[in-house]
């Protein structure tokens, strides 16, 4: 592992005062980590440094052909003052299938996870401790060279930037209003889908907006191909409770698979529900709402944690599920996995890292 050479800000900023008002992603922490990559050092010189502007050559390859990857996690202050990183591991190991998939050089994992704890930790006044918020972390990497021929640029800069955020839901778990989308479609197998990129995100924002007009929060994606396999959610993965049974769509290579994601399988397992991983069709979900067999639905992801789901539309359907309200395992969920990102609830899955 190689040692983070650390520069102070002389020049500390002011830091929030109402953590009712901190919102997502707005706000930047005094400090930001930076590695830099060449094909002669591989990723070396890793540093700490007052957060500031980066100077690029507009002709960097990432400006053009979007080769950039990025990762998405919180760390959290328990009441005892120890502070928690959920599953980091999960992360890194994503980051790098990113990288693989993108043509960038995976990052060593060691120095991946000391970067985050340094910097974490040379920053810690900055995370929030009321209900709810949390200090969003978000590592990312970028193509460098000057050129604009198309090929896998041959330096990086890896960087990491803190957030401090608010609470997702002002008081309690509150259900969302999800869009089906039968016309645009986000990614292929083949493709990026899997990847957590950029091309993905600017890919779904179209869909976003109309769905947003029509009063919806965010787009559940069907298969970029026959238009007929449920997919994800804009930045979450679904989950649906169907007659007692908890479904999922599998991991296809067009869905991101979530660290959410996969600890809600995991608890929902160890509490005894059977949980499938398989294609589940929109006709299969339109049926099952019909006769009353769809009895729950939520997205997991980082920024909300478990979003129930009160109302799916597609086409001219409007769905209401659990009454419009939140089912049992969702919030059952949300508070087992909040719990233990907060070190309120015991971590028996030994899913945090101090
Ligand atoms: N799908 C997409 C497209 C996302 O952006 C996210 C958020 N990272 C998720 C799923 C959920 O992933 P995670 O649980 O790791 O946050």
């Amino acid at each position: 592992m190689q040692e983070i050479k650390i520069e102070r800000t002389t020049a500390p900023k002011a830091k929030p005062t109402d953590e009712s008002k901190l919102g997502f992603g707005k706000i930047f922490t005094d400090h930001m980590y930076v590695m830099e990559y060449n094909p002669q050092q591989g990723w070396h010189d890793p540093k700490i440094m007052p957060y500031q502007e980066i100077s690029l050559e507009p002709s960097a390859m990432v400006f053009h052909y979007g080769q950039e990857m990025f990762e998405g996690m919180k760390a959290y202050k328990c009441e005892d003052g120890r502070i928690l990183l959920f599953r980091p591991n999960k992360n890194i190991e994503r980051a790098n299938n990113s990288n693989r998939r993108l043509c960038i050089p995976e990052i060593p994992e060691d120095d991946f996870l000391n970067g985050i704890k340094t910097l974490v930790s040379i920053d810690a006044d900055w995370i929030p401790t009321r209900p709810g918020t949390s200090l969003y972390i978000r590592p990312f990497v970028i193509a460098t060279d000057p050129f604009l021929g198309v090929r896998p640029s041959n330096t990086y800069k890896f960087i990491i930037i803190l957030s401090p955020v608010g609470a997702y839901y002002a008081s309690g778990l509150d259900p969302v209003k999800i869009w089906i989308e039968d016309d645009y479609v986000r990614a292929v197998r083949g493709g990026i889908g899997e990847a957590k990129t950029g091309g993905n995100y600017v890919a779904s924002l179209a869909a976003q907006m109309k769905a947003h007009d029509e009063g919806y929060s965010q787009v559940l994606w069907l298969d970029g191909v026959e238009r007929k396999y449920i997919e994800e959610v804009g930045a979450m993965n679904i989950f649906f409770k169907i007659n007692g049974t908890v479904v999922t769509p599998m991991l296809n290579g067009s869905i991101l698979p979530g660290v959410t994601r996969a600890s809600c399988i995991d608890l929902c397992k160890k509490w005894g529900l059977p949980v499938e991983e398989r294609r589940i069709s929109v006709d299969e979900l339109v049926e099952a709402a019909r006769t009353g067999a769809l009895e729950e639905c939520w997205g997991s992801g980082t920024a909300a944690v478990i979003s129930p789901v009160g109302h799916l539309r597609f086409e001219d359907e409007v769905m209401q599920i659990a009454d419009g309200g939140i089912g049992e395992v969702s919030q059952k969920l949300y508070d087992t996995v909040t719990g233990i990102q907060t070190g309120k609830v015991e971590d028996t899955l030994g899913w945090t890292v101090e």
